[in-house]
């Protein structure tokens, strides 16, 4: 249910800033979402289309960029691609890291009439 309250999440920031605009149908919208965020693509997919029903978002194409997760290793600096939390430093083996992209969730842009 994480999927479903994530999309209910985007669903509401996306309304919101339809009616700042005045606009009372969104066309199109675009979401940058991190592979570390967890999310199950399939569960994802089901629950936008089951809450997007009767909104404004009914019939708004969606656009998802998938970003990849990096890391800087705060033992020796090296950046590398992370699939997991639980993944080390290719170099020093250490799991302290700064995640650097991986973690996005947010609408990118968004198409209002
Ligand atoms: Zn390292």
């Amino acid at each position: 249910m994480h999927e479903l309250s994530l999309v209910c999440g985007i669903i509401d920031a996306a309304c919101e800033v339809m009616q700042n605009n005045g606009a009372t149908q969104i066309e199109e919208i675009e979401l940058e979402i991190g592979l570390l965020t967890g999310i199950e693509w399939e569960a994802f997919d089901l629950a936008w289309q089951t809450a997007r029903r009767n909104t404004p978002l009914a019939a708004a194409s969606c656009h998802i960029a998938k970003k990849e997760g990096r890391a800087e290793c705060l033992e020796c600096g090296r950046l590398y691609s992370v699939v997991s939390l639980a993944d080390v430093c290719p170099e020093c083996r250490s799991y302290f890291k700064n995640i650097v992209s991986g973690e996005e969730l947010r609408i990118t842009a968004l198409v209002v009439k």
